[in-house]
């Protein structure tokens, strides 16, 4: 840890006009937990279920996956932990579950694949249920939603694990359930999904690449991925405004919530927390300590303004040298 960075640790995120944001970590293996716990956060934002499923010769049973599941929400609790039903396929394929798609990204990926597969979906959800008995600082996600029914059928399936375990015996709170924002029309429908979950997260890492039609792994076109394009920031300013509008809390786990300089934007859009891998916590929480939130604003506004990626850069760097 950076010294003098080390001493804002404990302190809250909070600008110099009081407004506050949570800033949460993401994971996915043992060692990113290890690595968050030093930082202090307010929890898990985006915990990647995905990855003891990539590495195992076959889908993990209920009992192996509890084990996961318990050691991220034991590590945080009392603080909320987000985990995030499986997102495989994209950038992220079992080598024992092939999709033999054309196009992956296009394909059958996220929750396309756990809906068409229930019993790979309930066993996940059942061994999350388990894995929060006592600690109840659960919250579900699902990922690469693009139609209402998805999240309706995934929230369904969640109620009917809570139901089946209930029925077990297995007594445990139903947890706020979450659909991330990744796919263009997510951001149009973000009112209905806001309506019928408890909050949305942004992945922007796939909001972009989808927006901008650039496949985000490809370096060829990698100087046109970019996260400060005038697209990509007012659909996640109006998916902001639609959680401000609702009274449902949006985050927003992709990359561009680590980067200091945008930061203050997202938090200006109305966001309430920023989801990031935890060597970026507190450089963030610097950047949000030091730049007023009436600052922030008016940044934001003169942002939405541009037309091109170059005068938002322009923009943002002189707030950044402005503060310091
Ligand atoms: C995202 O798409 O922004 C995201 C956080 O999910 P992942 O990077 O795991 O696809
Ligand atoms: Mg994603």
């Amino acid at each position: 840890m950076t010294a003098g960075l080390a001493d804002i640790a404990g302190e809250p995120a909070v600008t110099p006009d009081g407004h506050s944001i949570s800033l949460t970590v993401n994971t996915g293996l043992a060692a990113e937990i290890e690595r968050a716990l030093e930082v202090g956060c307010a929890g898990v934002g985006l915990h990647r279920t995905e990855f003891p499923f990539m590495v195992s010769p076959r889908f993990p049973g209920e009992d192996e996956q509890i084990e996961r599941y318990r050691e991220v929400l034991e590590a945080f609790a009392p603080l909320p932990v987000t985990l995030r039903t499986l997102d495989v396929g994209g950038d992220k394929p079992l080598p024992y579950f092939p999709s033999h798609d054309e196009n992956p990204f296009l394909g059958w990926r996220g929750v396309r694949m756990t809906l068409d597969h229930p019993e790979i979906f309930l066993t996940q959800l059942r061994a999350m249920l388990r894995a929060s008995v006592g600690l109840d600082n659960l919250r579900v996600m699902f990922p690469m939603v693009s139609r209402v029914e998805e999240a309706e059928r995934a929230a369904a399936l969640l109620r009917r694990a809570h139901a089946e375990l209930a029925e077990e015996g297995v007594l445990t709170a139903i947890p706020a359930i979450g659909a991330m924002v990744e796919v263009p029309a997510a951001v149009y429908q973000a009112e209905s999904l806001a309506r019928r979950l408890d909050f949305l997260s942004i992945g922007s890492n796939d909001l972009a690449q989808y927006l901008l039609a650039v496949d985000r792994n490809n370096s060829r076109v990698a100087s046109i991925y970019d996260e400060l394009h005038p697209a990509v920031l007012r659909a996640v300013a109006s998916v902001g405004e639609v959680g401000q509008r609702l009274g449902k809390p949006v985050s927003l786990c992709g990359s561009m919530a680590g980067e200091p300089a945008i930061a203050p934007l997202l938090m200006a859009m109305g966001l309430e927390s920023l989801s990031m891998s935890s060597g970026r916590i507190l450089r963030v929480k610097r950047v949000i300590r030091t730049i007023p939130y009436s600052a922030a604003q008016a940044l934001l506004e003169a942002v939405l303004a541009c037309e091109t990626p170059g005068e938002v850069r322009r923009l943002v760097n002189a707030e950044m040298d402005r503060y310091g």
